[in-house]
């Protein structure tokens, strides 16, 4: 078993409910949520960071994007919105490197980012 977190939640090694999941992503609720909508679309390739995407990953970027508008869609934020972010490194403060997309919307939602 790989000791990456993310990994261990896809594999049930740690207990999770999923908000949905097919072969190839998971989402799932993030434990400290900064919204009152805030899910992380996770694919099931254990990709460190977004510095190690090919171009096989093109559909599954993809996929993982439409998956957050339908899930924003599914909790009505459709319109009002919601930020998907990715964070990269540490200054972007990527604290678990398995990437993820955050789906966040619920909020008036600052820019600049923080
Ligand atoms: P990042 O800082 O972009 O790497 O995002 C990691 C996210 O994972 C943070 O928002 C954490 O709150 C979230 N997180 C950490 N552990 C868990 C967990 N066991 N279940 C759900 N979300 C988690
Ligand atoms: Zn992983």
């Amino acid at each position: 078993m790989t000791d990456c977190l993310f990994c261990k939640i896809i594999a049930r090694a740690i207990p999770a409910t999923p908000v949905y999941e097919d072969d190839r992503m998971i989402v799932i609720d993030d434990i400290n949520p900064q919204a009152p909508m805030h899910v992380l679309i996770i694919p099931k390739a254990h990709i460190a960071t977004l510095n190690d995407l090919g171009p096989e990953h093109d559909a599954l970027v993809g996929e993982m994007t439409r998956r957050a508008a339908a899930i924003a869609r599914e909790r009505g934020f459709t319109d009002r919105g919601f930020r998907t972010i990715f964070n990269t490194n540490r200054e972007a403060g990527q604290s678990v490197f398995h990437i993820h997309m955050h789906a966040l919307a619920g909020r008036p939602l600052g820019w600049p980012p923080g």
